[in-house]
Order: structure tokens, then sequence, then C-alpha cells
């Protein structure tokens, strides 16, 4: 039986450790060692100290785990470090770990766009993972939430002969972290702006669609203008995508296109990778957060029609699986079957 790969967690208190955790609770090769938060939580069980929200309870072998820091001396001896740390303090955190050769994967935005470093949303561009072959020590970056699910159903809209492309993302509270909003600022509202998330989705499925060149990954120009909005739903960031479109597009082409993705089936032991990534629904009242977000790595599609010469789609995810910790172990196992 092959050993299994040790994994450490930062940042597990937040929302998208405890996805993470009960992710890894029962993986087959990836065994979690070792969890860590501030330091103000150091030593704690992590039963004792987390505010647990995830469905179900604890699983039970990380109950009594106490936690650790986030210094490379207590993560020095796991095969990898997967980060879910807030932005400001991922940043130290996370350079401190690699400059002592120690492999990270996470989910923060810091160094997203480096050229030299892959961004990875595992069926578009697992082959960016490559410019990793031949380094000693491995920094991978997971895409924002927003942009990991939108970018997915593009895989199949990128090559029309577009104007121009324009979203709309209708995106969940729990996008913002655990402690991201205010009950009194989202309950019965919608938010029309989120800082930072209008540059960001662009920028970042640019790179996803990027062609390596020596090492380094090129962004594919992509004419895309998006509008985020915070709504007040828990789980799942929808999107509305209108694409203009010079040539006729042939929809039930598409259809079938998108249900037939599977890049990753010539892998074997890809635990958290879907059949079918995309699912497409052609009922016209779906995908809906309430239904379709579930735990799945799935993106979800719908309402799509081509009328004068406007494409139209409607796109759902699970921020926390697809938008977070599930890429991030997907991204793992992926490593370990290619070998890097
Ligand atoms: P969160 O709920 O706010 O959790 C943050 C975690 O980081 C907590 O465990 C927190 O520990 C820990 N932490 C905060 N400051 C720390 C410090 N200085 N040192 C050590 N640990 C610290 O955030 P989240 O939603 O899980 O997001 C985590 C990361 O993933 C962020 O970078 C976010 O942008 C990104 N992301 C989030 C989503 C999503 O849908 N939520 C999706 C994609 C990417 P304490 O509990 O002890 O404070």
């Amino acid at each position: 039986m092959m050993d299994k790969i040790k994994v450490s967690l930062l940042g597990a208190t937040g929302m998208v450790g405890q996805k993470m955790i009960k992710l890894l609770a029962d993986h087959p090769y990836i065994e979690l060692v070792k969890l860590s938060a501030s330091d103000s939580r150091i030593g704690k069980k992590y039963s004792e100290t987390v505010k647990w929200i995830e469905n179900g309870s604890i699983p039970e072998k990380f109950r009594d785990m106490k936690l650790v820091s986030t210094s490379p001396e207590d993560n020095k001896d796991v095969d990898y470090v997967l980060s879910a740390l807030p932005p400001e303090a991922a940043e130290p955190v996370e350079l401190k770990l690699v400059k002592n050769g120690i492999n990270v994967i996470s989910n923060a935005s810091p160094y997203r766009l480096s050229k030299d470093i892959p961004l990875i949303n595992p069926e578009i561009n697992f082959e960016h993972l490559r410019i990793l072959e031949g380094k000693d020590t491995k920094f991978v970056k997971n895409p924002n939430c927003t942009s990991a699910i939108m970018a997915m159903p593009l895989v199949k809209l990128l090559g029309f002969d577009y104007d121009r492309i324009s979203l709309v993302s209708m995106q969940a509270i729990s996008g913002a972290g655990f402690s991201g909003l205010p009950y009194m600022s989202i309950d019965d509202n919608i938010i029309p702006y989120i800082h930072g998330e209008e540059e960001k989705i662009p920028a970042e499925i640019s790179k996803m669609y990027g062609t390596v060149q020596d090492g380094k990954i090129n962004g594919k120009n992509i004419r895309m203008s998006v509008t985020s909005v915070r709504v007040p739903v828990k789980v799942g960031h929808m999107g509305v995508l209108n694409m203009e479109i010079k040539k006729g597009v042939d929809v039930e082409e598409l259809i079938k296109n998108l249900n037939n993705f599977s890049p990753l089936k010539g892998f074997n032991g890809l635990y958290n990778a879907p059949a079918h990534p995309i699912v497409v629904h052609n009922e016209a009242d779906r995908p809906q957060n309430a239904i379709d977000t579930y735990n799945g790595m799935e993106v979800h599609v719908g309402r799509i029609s081509y009328t004068d010469r406007n494409l139209r789609m409607v796109i759902l995810g699970n921020n926390l699986v697809r938008g977070a910790a599930g890429i991030t172990i997907l991204t793992l196992e992926l490593m370990e079957q290619m070998k890097l």
C-alpha cells in the first residue's frame, strides 16, 4: 500500500478550512495531520476552539487534535501545506513556508497572477502544473471562488467569434468568510458591490486559459466585463453570462459539448473529480442555489439560449467546494497522479 500524503491545513477554523476538513476526513491517500488557525488558538483542541458550522459533526479524528502555529518549524514534516488563510495573513506565512522548502497549495489571492506560479482549476488547466517539473518546492494557487466556477463553461465558449462577454455574478455570503459580513448588512438585502472582485475575475480567467512559454504562463486575451453583487444566500455563486457572438450558435451542439466535457477521465485515483464537471439543466427554472449546489464539484448551467446574436447562460457552483476546498484537494490528487 502506498504511503499516504501528509498535509497540514492553515485556516482550519474558517469556512474553507471546515470544508477541507470535511472533504479530507475519509480521503483514501491524503492524511490531514496538522491544523492551525490564528495564534490565540495554538495548543487548543480543535473541537473546543472551532465554531463548527459545516453539515454534520466534526469528524472524530480531528476533535482532539491540538492546533499548531503556521510556522515552518511546525509544518516541516508534512508533504504539503494547504492554505485557507485570509490574504493579509497568507502572503508572509506562505512565502516563509516556501522559502523553507515546504510545498504549499493556497486559496489566498496574493501571487495568483504571478506568471511562474500555476493558478489551477483542474479540468481547465491541469497541464499548467507541468511548469513545476524539476522544482524542489511547489507553490500552487487556486483561483478565486467566482473565477473558478464561471471559468468552467467558457471552455466551450471561447472558441466562438465573440465581441464581448458580460457577466453578472450573484455571490453567496459564505464567499466573504466566516465573519466577513455582518448579518444586519446582508439580511433581506442585496449589495451591488464586492471589493476587488470585478477586476480579479477576468484577470484570473485569462490566466487559467493562458499558454505556457519558457516556464511562464501568459494570459489569454479575453474581452469580459463583470458586475459582482452579494446576495443573501449562504452557499453558491450564480452568474448570468451574456456573450455577443457574430456567427450562429448551434445550441443543441453546445449543450452536448458541455455535457461531454470530461478532460480528467484518463486519470485514475482522482477522488474529487466529478465524472461530469459541467451539468446542463434543461428546466427553465434551474439551476437553483437551494437545489443544485449540494457539496459538489460540478458546475451547473442552464437557461442557455441564442437569440439576436446573444448567447445567454446561467452558471452556478458551490463556492466552498468548486471555488476552494474541492479544487485544492483535486489539484493535490492530480499532482500525485502526474508524479510532480
Ligand atoms: P475565513 O472563514 O475568514 O477563515 C480564515 C481562517 O484563517 C480562520 O481559520 C482564521 O483563524 C485563520 N486566520 C486568520 N488570520 C490568521 C493569522 N494571522 N494567522 C493564522 N491564521 C489566521 O475565510 P475563508 O472564507 O475560509 O477563506 C480562506 C481563504 O480562501 C481566503 O484567502 C479567501 O479569500 C479564500 N477563498 C475563500 C472562498 C470562500 O468561498 N469563502 C473561496 C475561494 C477562496 P481564526 O478562526 O482563529 O481567526
